[in-house]
């Protein structure tokens, strides 16, 4: 049997810390579909269309691997597709609170999800999506932290344009 997995996050923009875990992910899981939350309640850099085409440039190459956006709840979409693990990466202590609060959340909504976390690599520990924001909107170099394509994106964004 297939092993699929969803990889829902917010990629506001996806880094080399998001990308670490789904070259793991994929030793794992037989399919990954990475979930790009909408997050109406935060305010990203990027609209969701944007995450969404972004990333699928950036995982083009994986097999395997597709991109779709999330507006509803991910238990469903999980119901849905009969998908029953989530794959989440962990950085440091700071991120196991929030991270185990929604993998409970999730196994109560349906008691069949199996939330796996995997350890980011330690050279990216540090790295999030808003350190990348933080360091491009100061004008500062994010190259090491995020693919070129990326780069491009955000110095764009960062001027005003759409990013589709
Ligand atoms: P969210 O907004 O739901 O936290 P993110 O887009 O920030 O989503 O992250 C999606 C997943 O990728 C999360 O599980 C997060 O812990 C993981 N992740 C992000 N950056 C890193 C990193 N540098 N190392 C390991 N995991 C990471």
């Amino acid at each position: 049997m297939n092993k699929v997995a969803v990889y829902p996050g917010t990629f506001d923009p996806i880094t080399y810390g998001h990308l670490d875990i789904l070259e793991m992910g994929c030793k794992i899981f037989d399919e990954i579909v990475i979930c790009i939350a909408e997050r109406a309640e935060k305010n990203t850099l990027f609209t969701l269309e944007e995450r969404v085409s972004t990333v699928s440039y950036i995982v083009k190459d994986f097999d395997n691997v597709s991109v779709e956006p999330l507006t509803g709840l991910l238990v469903k979409r999980m119901e849905m597709g009969g998908i029953k693990f989530i794959l989440r990466g962990l950085r440091a202590v700071s991120d196991f609170d929030y991270e185990l609060q929604m993998a409970l959340t999730n196994s109560e909504l349906d008691s069949e999800i199996v939330t796996v976390f995997l350890p980011g690599k330690h050279e990216h520990l540090f790295l999030s999506s808003s350190i990348v924001r933080e360091v491009a909107i100061h004008g500062g170099d994010v190259s090491k932290f995020v693919p070129e394509y990326v780069k491009h994106k955000i110095e764009l964004k960062l001027r005003g344009k759409t990013c589709l």
